[in-house]
């Protein structure tokens, strides 16, 4: 068999490790998806995408079906979570996507795992398979050789670690330890639209930015719910992923904000408590024949509403050096010397506006209010045009 026709490794069937068998599928490749996780889906609600997502699912071949799941929404909404005022907007009208040449929309993740589900299913050159934890792997010149935590080994031409925040490819590629927790605590609900204050209903994804603590919320599914995110600076010491929590303990990290901004809470239901993680960019994505994609490359704190939108130019980007240059090893180097310095500034760029548009106090909120306030739609675009216009090639 050539190094072409071995098949490659991609573990964890993510949204990244989809789009990266759905990439390769297009160039001609082979590949064995393996998950960790007894089924494939995505658990949590709704997700953002840039116009440079778009590009993403054209490229991938996914366009007309993640197109036809998604919410377009008219604005990027700046509240003031202290006097209920609008700060500033961004509008994703017309001009917006004729100057990045795709919309802005939102999307329920699991939608949008399931399109790519579905395609990756449809492709004779994509196998995947559940229940395949990767713990390790071990290579020579010629081939990597995946260790499952069952015992099993599985051998194909490269391994991409896109095993998300926790990966354990990443424990051997890049042996940087434990991702930084950023004691940001994230809450999530959706909740029916009939339930969402009549006065909020707003085709827009929303953010009301208050002193350490901050509400989203924006439509989905065609309308039928919102999804709330409410996110509260608490410094909170450990991990956490997904644990039940009451509509009390949410409350009380807002004491502070507008009852306006408050009443959004009362109106969640079945909150979730999420401990948010990122890391600082590193360089090291590569070791010989094996590269990191997605969260497990470059984990990012969301208020770029990115990381999932890098994983698929990721996904983009591999596909097409590995489809461009014979020899591999080369290619995954390509990969990353092209992917580090975007998705390094989006991830410290993610944890700046943390600091410096969601969470201010005081002065420093006014001075955001003040230089925010003052944009125009021109120069929003201007100064969003690094990250909308990118295209995982560029
Ligand atoms: C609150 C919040 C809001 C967000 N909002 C947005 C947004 O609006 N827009 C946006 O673009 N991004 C957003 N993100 C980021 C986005 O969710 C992630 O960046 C994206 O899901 C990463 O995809 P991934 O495939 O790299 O990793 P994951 O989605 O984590 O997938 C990893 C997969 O690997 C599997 N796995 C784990 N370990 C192993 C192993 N050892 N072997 C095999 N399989 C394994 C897991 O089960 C999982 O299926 C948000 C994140 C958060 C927390």
């Amino acid at each position: 068999m050539t190094i072409r026709e071995q098949p490659i490794l991609i573990a964890g069937g993510g949204i990244g490790g989809l789009a990266a068998a759905l990439g390769l599928a297009q160039k001609g490749f082979r590949s064995i998806l393996l998950e960790k996780a007894a089924a494939l889906g995505e658990i949590g609600a709704g997700i953002q995408l840039g116009p440079n997502a778009f590009h993403a699912f054209d490229y991938l071949g996914v366009g007309e079906a993640a197109r036809n799941m998604a919410v377009y929404i008219d604005q990027l909404r700046l509240m003031d979570a202290l006097t209920a005022e609008e700060i500033t907007h961004v509008d994703l009208g017309e001009v917006f996507r004729t100057r990045f040449g795709n919309p802005y929309a939102v999307v329920h993740r699991g939608d949008l795992h399931g399109v790519f589900l579905k395609a990756c299913r449809e492709s004779d050159r994509i196998n995947l398979r559940v229940s395949s934890e990767v713990i390790g792997y071990d290579q020579d010149g010629a081939s990597v050789t995946a260790r499952l935590a069952g015992g099993e080994r599985v051998t194909g031409s490269l391994l991409i670690g896109a095993d998300g925040l926790w990966s354990n490819v990443r424990r051997q590629v890049t042996a940087d330890g434990p991702p930084r927790v950023s004691g940001h605590t994230t809450y999530r609900s959706v909740i029916p639209t009939e339930q969402m204050p009549e006065d909020l209903r707003w085709n827009a994804a929303t953010l009301w930015a208050g002193p350490k603590c901050h509400i989203v919320h924006y439509p989905l599914s065609g309308w039928k719910v919102f999804n709330l995110v409410v996110t509260y600076h608490n410094d909170a010491p450990e991990p956490v992923a997904g644990k039940p929590v009451s509509e009390a303990e949410v409350m009380q990290g807002f004491g502070h904000v507008h009852e306006r901004a408050q009443n959004i809470i009362r109106h969640g239901t079945n909150w979730r408590l999420w401990v948010l993680c990122d890391r600082d960019p590193t360089e090291r994505w590569v070791d010989g024949r094996v590269a990191l994609l997605g969260d497990a490359a470059h984990p990012m704190l969301q208020y770029f509403a990115q990381g999932a939108c890098q994983a698929m130019e990721d996904a983009v980007c591999l596909s097409h050096m590995l489809g461009a240059h014979d020899d591999q090893t080369a290619a995954l180097e390509g990969y990353r010397a092209q992917r580090f310095p975007r998705t390094a500034r989006v991830q410290l760029m993610s944890r700046a506006i943390g600091e410096h548009i969601y969470h201010p106090a005081g002065e420093h909120a006014r001075l955001r209010n003040a230089i925010m306030g003052a944009k125009s739609s021109e120069e929003w675009y201007r100064d969003l045009a690094w990250l909308y216009g990118g295209t995982g090639l560029s």
